[in-house]
């Protein structure tokens, strides 16, 4: 008689939260950049793809909604889970969302420290910066320096709070919004939202000449 062999993978109960399925496919995913046979840009591309379908547009509405709609802006500060289920959008069951809106005085950022934790429903797919190390450790320690990275100088008095993604709890940050904007209808405001500007490692801005 054959012995029976071992299974393949240690099963539910490895204790991670990630499925089966994640960590095979972020082992594969791994293995495959560090041989070389595929390019992390590459990547990259294929998720920003995504995005465009499922991704930021929705965050996106959601500021666009908040700079125009007092109201909404502070429904979405005081619980941002419910004020985004009054629109349609669903989160994944126990999920926390929580906005944060910039002022001149605190610019947000956000960061999962842990792993990658992101709000998917409002952003889509993370980039996988976010999901990197560096990115994951120096914005703790140096949040200006990683800000001076992607191209953002803030004036020296804005202070920078740094917000620390878990399973639980997500965060979308509300950028300022841009002087010169007051008459501009949802949809206009909403295509100069950007998916960096709803993590805080980008401005949302007047677009180019305007
Ligand atoms: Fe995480």
């Amino acid at each position: 008689m054959k012995p029976v062999s071992a299974p393949a993978h240690p099963g539910p109960e490895h204790g991670s939260p990630l499925s089966d399925t994640d960590i095979r496919v972020r082992a594969l995913e791994t293995l495959l950049t560090e041989k070389g046979y595929v390019e992390r840009a590459a990547l990259d591309a294929i998720i920003e793809a995504y995005e465009t379908r499922i991704g930021p547009h929705a965050g996106a509405q959601v500021v666009a909604k908040a700079w125009r709609e007092p109201e909404f802006m502070q429904a979405l500060l005081q619980d941002a889970s419910k004020a985004i289920a009054a629109l349609g959008h669903v989160s994944q069951v126990g999920d926390h969302l929580v906005a944060v809106a910039n002022t001149a005085a605190t610019h947000n950022l956000v960061v999962c420290t842990l792993c990658s934790c992101y709000p998917w429903e409002m952003l889509g797919l993370p980039p996988t910066w976010y999901k990197s190390a560096p990115y994951r450790s120096r914005t703790v320690k140096d949040p200006r320096g990683v800000l001076a990275d992607f191209g953002v100088t803030l004036p020296a008095e804005t202070r920078i709070r740094v917000w620390d993604s878990t399973a639980e709890t997500r965060f979308l940050v509300v950028p300022l919004r841009p002087e010169g904007t007051e008459d501009w209808t949802e949809a206009q405001l909403a295509a100069i939202v950007t998916r960096d500007s709803m993590i805080g490692t980008g401005l949302a801005c007047l677009p180019q000449g305007a």
